[in-house]
């Protein structure tokens, strides 16, 4: 089959893999948010909190101060750079370490401060005189329960002895090993394998139990029964808490079955509107027409930085190329690279280093990178009945009103996709106009 990707590409590079489209992992995206952030996302909205006694007084703290931790917990935090307690922390630290202990479901969105918040709590309560494992803390994958250990390793930097240890496959402790180490993180697979097979943690004395992006964690198989295995050994008075990213029937499900009278916390997402985007569409032939359609808009205003959405990694590649070898500085984001390989493109592009990010459905959501001001739908999303995908749609164009600015967005479409886009347009009852490619002045 002669490919329609013109002249200037190796076909032979091309793998089948290409003409797919890049789904979205979960456990990947998530690892790459935390890569890349930098500092809290807000919320203008309230939290929301159910007790599991409504009556017992809510506390909610405006500082760490408050909290009366341990000196060198202290001194972590702020060495981390933190002067106050996230929105959410201010009302779940309190509940977190108050004696008695007590068990939290928490869900707010990446970067509302959750992982910084199970942590204090992990670290203010474990005994550095002890020496076996006092808190134990599951994560869906190696990578991301790495990233949780550096920020324990970050915030407990001053409680010297105080040690994490990596229940994650590879780590091959044998049978026997008496564990020194308190705080233990790892996927639920090996730490079932290190507690009953090995037997060498004590789930007996566990006291504080992290169940981490349940999100993630029940979209992999076994992850949900292996969880509530190890949850079901644990002594009656550990406590534990249960953090998800969302809130799915599912995953509320999982939770209200894994965290025993819970006290819960919710921080809503900041709603996306499409209000402040201009949108258009161009109507095109075929590929290339799309392409040159592209190059006039891009040259014809001045922009700030661009991010260019394709159906597959094929025509992602194509399309870098083209942009290229027209002496356009852009990058390529796709699926086939590595999770750190991602984080350094969105890095660089961040940095303005490259003003366009060519990409895939690879990162359809999550990279907040505040600087576009320049969306392209070079394929418009659909679903697998070949029906508009709003959501993706809504994702990948629109802001967050509070905190958006104003920007631009262009869909270029084949003829014989128009009325999907005419769907979008009914759905989120917004004008998206039509756009003569040759006269661009019409931008406003
Ligand atoms: P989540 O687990 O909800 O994704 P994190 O705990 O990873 O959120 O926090 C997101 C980012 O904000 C991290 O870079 C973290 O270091 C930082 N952060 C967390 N809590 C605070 C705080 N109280 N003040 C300042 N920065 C914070």
């Amino acid at each position: 089959i002669r490919s329609t990707a013109g002249p200037n590409v190796d076909d032979s590079i091309n793998t089948e893999e290409d003409d797919e489209e890049d789904v979205v992992d979960l456990a990947a995206s998530s690892l790459l948010n935390k890569l890349i952030r930098q500092s809290l996302v807000e919320s203008s909205h309230r939290v929301e909190v159910l007790q599991k006694d409504p009556s017992s007084p809510l506390y909610s703290v405006k500082t760490f101060e408050e909290l009366r931790l341990k000196e060198e917990l202290l001194k972590g935090i702020y060495a981390m750079g933190f002067n106050r307690p996230s929105k959410i922390q201010e009302m779940a630290l309190p509940m977190m370490l108050a004696h008695p202990p007590q068990n939290l479901i928490a869900q707010s969105q990446s970067g509302t401060g959750k992982t910084a918040a199970f942590v204090l709590a992990m670290l203010s309560r474990v005994n550095a005189l002890e020496l076996f494992p006092q808190c134990l803390c599951l994560a869906p994958t190696y990578e991301l329960a790495l990233q949780t250990g550096r920020v324990i390793e970050r915030m407990g930097r001053f409680c010297v002895d105080v040690q994490v240890m990596y229940a994650i496959r590879g780590n091959c402790i044998p049978r026997g090993t008496d564990i020194t180490k308190q705080i233990i993180i790892g996927t639920p697979g090996t730490v079932l394998d290190w507690c009953f097979k090995r037997k060498i943690i004590d789930l007996t004395k566990i006291r504080v139990f992290v169940l981490d992006e349940a999100d993630v964690m029940i979209d992999t198989q076994g992850f949900s029964d292996q969880s509530i295995r190890i949850q079901r050994a644990l002594p009656s008075e550990c406590q534990m808490l249960l953090f998800s990213a969302t809130f799915e029937d599912s995953v509320w499900q999982f939770a209200e079955r894994i965290i025993p009278d819970p006290n819960v916390i919710k921080l809503r997402r900041e709603e996306l509107t499409l209000n402040n985007i201009r949108q258009y569409y161009v109507l095109c032939e075929n590929r290339k027409d799309k392409y040159r359609a592209l190059c006039n808009i891009y040259g014809g205003i001045t922009i700030g930085q661009a991010i260019i959405f394709c159906k597959t990694r094929r025509i992602a590649k194509w399309l870098t190329v083209e942009m290229m070898q027209d002496g356009h500085q852009v990058s390529l984001l796709s699926g086939e690279l590595t999770v750190d390989q991602r984080a350094s493109i969105i890095q660089r592009f961040r940095d303005g280093k490259e003003k366009v990010l060519i990409t895939t459905n690879v990162c359809a959501r999550g990279i907040d990178v505040k600087q576009i001001t320049i969306v392209v739908n070079f394929d418009l999303p659909v679903n697998q009945a070949e029906e508009p995908d709003y959501e993706t749609y809504l994702h990948r164009i629109g802001r967050t009103g509070r905190f958006g600015k104003k920007g631009l967005a262009f869909n270029m479409i084949e003829v014989a996709k128009l009325p999907l886009l005419m769907k979008i347009q009914d759905h989120f009852n917004s004008c998206i106009k039509q756009l003569d490619p040759e006269d661009i002045d019409e931008i406003e």
